[in-house]
């Protein structure tokens, strides 16, 4: 009498994975031998504070060989029948099959509550079955990893309002003491467990209320990125990946704060891009971005920031995750040797660097503080002569409003493309304005240039000796390109290829 939950899907979608850790036990046996027909499997299951029970009904797969659909409804319409909500799971890495499209045909004809699920979602945007499962004509998709437990706040937010409903029901039984009603497995749950849970859910969903979530965000402990694994991962073209880094106090969480706090659209946050990095999606002036941040955004860590140092290794993680990166100082510190070498790495990983000066409003010789800075900047960095600097007071809010259009400007510059055409009119202009070289009698001849590719901006020139130019004429040839084609502050390369 408990809630009933049903877990349907086609084989090998990964049910017995979900139901098991909603029951939290090796309860159904994944991997099952084939050919032993598996029954439907109940279990006990908690998430968050809610408790109901789950109903697994895996082992569909023995009925493939003949009448696969009048075992697939047996086995699923007594589950179904039985279920107050079902859970339709999908894979969302290997896309759908027609036994998906089959299961979601016969789900639609149903009464009942169905939430579609793609599972084995583990951060990759393009996984194909995400996309397709919007298109089963069942609502909005929930995407999880059930084997990483990513997830599983949207599977809460599924949950809550039946939750709410049985619960309602059970606790009016009790009042009335209509016994047929009373289902003696219920646990009411704390009044107050249940607003401070509704009120961390709405912060989650709504971004309103609370400065962050404080999601406990929950995953395997062992858990880690494949090495393997591209950047890729958090690339999506439509999206732009942010991530603002910085030592502990120079204001990333009240800058965050005020960046979110306007933009109501926020969801996430998001588990799982590694067990470090959290992200935030959220979108500004309706381009979507994604908040890419160590874990200096979950409140528990912060407290545990004693040591005035960011590991290298959580730093670079987030680099590489992001396009565009923003390193924050504090501008009654100035910049330091951390600082500098976090601006490098972002420089050496190819991605867009902003510098963003904050507590501007507890500066004095604000044009002293400003021209150091600059100074600093160009002599370490003269490869990406030009980079942004902002400065604003996150506290107050001055000047915090220029951050996103610097963002979305360093991106486009990032992604630029330029043609062929007129790299190669760029070329001829720039090499007999300052000629290569001669080595051994002969000089370096600059043939032919094209883009190899954008984020970065990366060049191939055709080049006779090209290992005998010089770096400084390399140097040249990108402050020419920087200059010429307006792409100050981002990293850009020149590869040189020779044709003899
Ligand atoms: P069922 O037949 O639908 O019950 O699927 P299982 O739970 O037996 O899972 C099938 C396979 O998918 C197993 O190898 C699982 O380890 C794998 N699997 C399940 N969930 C996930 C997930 O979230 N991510 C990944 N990568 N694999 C998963
Ligand atoms: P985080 O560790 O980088 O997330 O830094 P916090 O956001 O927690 O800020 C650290 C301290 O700096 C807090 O006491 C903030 O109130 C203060 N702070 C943040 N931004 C500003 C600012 O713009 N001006 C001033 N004067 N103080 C600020």
């Amino acid at each position: 009498m408990s809630l009933k939950v049903a877990i349907i899907g086609r084989p090998n979608v990964g049910k017995s994975t979900l139901f098991n850790r909603l029951v939290g036990k090796k309860l159904a046996i994944v991997d099952d031998q084939p050919g032993v027909t598996r029954d439907r499997r109940y279990g006990k299951a908690r998430l968050g504070h809610m408790h109901f029970e789950v109903i697994d009904t895996a082992g569909l797969e023995e009925a493939f060989d003949d009448s696969i659909e009048g075992k697939m409804r047996q086995q699923s319409e007594m589950a179904f029948d039985e279920c107050d909500l079902a859970l339709f799971l999908v894979d969302a890495r290997a896309g759908l099959t027609p036994l998906d499209n089959h299961f979601a045909d016969w789900l639609r004809k149903r009464k009942k509550p169905v939430y579609v699920i793609a599972n084995k979602h583990e951060g990759r945007d393009q996984d194909p079955g995400l996309y397709e499962a919007y298109g089963l004509g069942l609502g909005d998709v929930a995407p999880i990893s059930a084997e990483h437990g990513l997830g599983m706040e949207l599977l809460i937010d599924i949950m809550l309002p039946h939750w709410e409903e049985y619960r309602d029901k059970q606790r009016k039984a009790r009042q009335q003491g209509d016994i047929s009603a009373i289902d003696a497995d219920f646990e009411d749950d704390d009044e107050d467990e249940d607003a401070a849970w509704q009120a961390e859910i709405a912060a989650a969903t709504e971004g309103g209320g609370e400065k962050f979530p404080s999601f406990e965000i929950s995953y395997d402990e062992e858990y880690e990125e494949d090495e393997g694994d591209e950047p890729t991962v958090f690339r999506d073209n439509s999206k732009i990946q942010l991530a603002i880094v910085g030592r502990p106090n120079v204001g990333k969480s009240t800058l965050l704060n005020q960046l979110l706090g306007e933009n109501r659209v926020m969801t996430g946050p998001q588990a799982g891009l590694t067990r470090d990095a959290i992200a935030v999606d959220w979108s500004y002036e309706g381009r979507p971005i994604r908040l890419v941040d160590t874990a200096g955004m979950r409140r528990k860590k912060k407290i545990d920031d004693r040591v005035e140092k960011l590991s290298v290794g959580d730093t670079l993680r987030v680099i590489r995750y992001a396009q565009v990166v923003v390193i924050m100082l504090d501008a009654t510190n100035t910049i330091d040797k951390q600082d500098l070498t976090i601006a490098r790495m972002v420089l050496e990983e190819g991605r867009a660097l902003i510098i963003a000066v904050n507590k501007w409003d507890s500066v004095v010789d604000k044009a002293g503080v400003m021209q150091a800075l600059r100074d600093k900047l160009d002599s370490s960095f003269a490869q990406a002569r030009g980079i942004p600097i902002l400065t604003f007071s996150a506290l107050t809010g001055r000047g915090t409003d220029r951050l996103m259009p610097t963002v979305l400007d360093i991106y486009d510059i990032w992604s630029r493309r330029i043609p062929t055409s007129q790299l190669n009119r760029w070329l001829e202009a720039i090499t007999e304005r300052h000629l290569p070289p001669v080595i051994s009698g002969r000089r370096i001849r600059l043939r032919y240039m094209t883009q190899a590719k954008s984020r970065p901006p990366s060049f191939f020139i055709n080049c006779s000796k090209a290992a005998e130019l010089p770096e400084s004429y390399t140097r040249y040839l990108i402050n020419g390109l920087r200059d010429d084609f307006d792409m100050p502050g981002v990293p850009i390369r020149i590869f040189l290829r020779s044709s003899d």
